[in-house]
């Protein structure tokens, strides 16, 4: 890495720290040359691909998880600092499977096991987005097995 001023190799680090939001280390370094100090960040690249219902790929973006979990956590008791832990966590377990594919099924139905030990109605919504429940029934029966749970 050179520095982005005046291009010199020597580079020192100032300060390094993780980071939530990326599951990563974010650190500060100082020119040796110019004094110049810019930040870096290190994180994990995740090239699985995601095979969706219809069949299509696409590749596994932990911020478009966040996006469905915050959008299932709204109105709950469950954090933001809850949803960054919880995708972190479901992105670190995905890469760990060491797999190059897997299903948007399989992604759901491990983010609505955790989602259920953390807050119903956030379960109940996740599991309409990506379940897509039949029927009324079947509603029903997840919202029951649900509060079986939590009693
Ligand atoms: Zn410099």
């Amino acid at each position: 890495m050179r520095c982005p001023y005046c291009f010199h190799e020597e580079l020192k680090v100032t300060d390094s720290r993780e980071t939530q939001e990326l599951n990563g280390i974010k650190r500060r370094r100082e020119c040796l040359s110019c004094q110049k100090r810019f930040t870096t960040y290190e994180t994990i690249e995740l090239t699985i691909q995601v095979e969706k219902r219809d069949g299509s790929f696409e590749e596994f973006q932990k911020e478009k998880l966040i996006k469905g979990l915050e959008l299932a956590c709204r109105h709950t008791r469950i954090s933001h600092d809850q949803v960054l832990t919880l995708a972190n966590q479901m992105a670190t377990r995905i890469m760990e499977k060491g797999v190059p594919v897997i299903k948007t099924v399989e992604i759901g139905e491990r983010v609505m096991e955790e989602l259920r030990k953390l807050d119903t109605v956030a379960y109940i919504r996740f599991a309409c987005v990506y379940r897509r429940f039949k029927d009324v029934d079947e509603l029903v029966d997840a919202i029951e097995t649900c509060s079986e749970k939590s009693t």
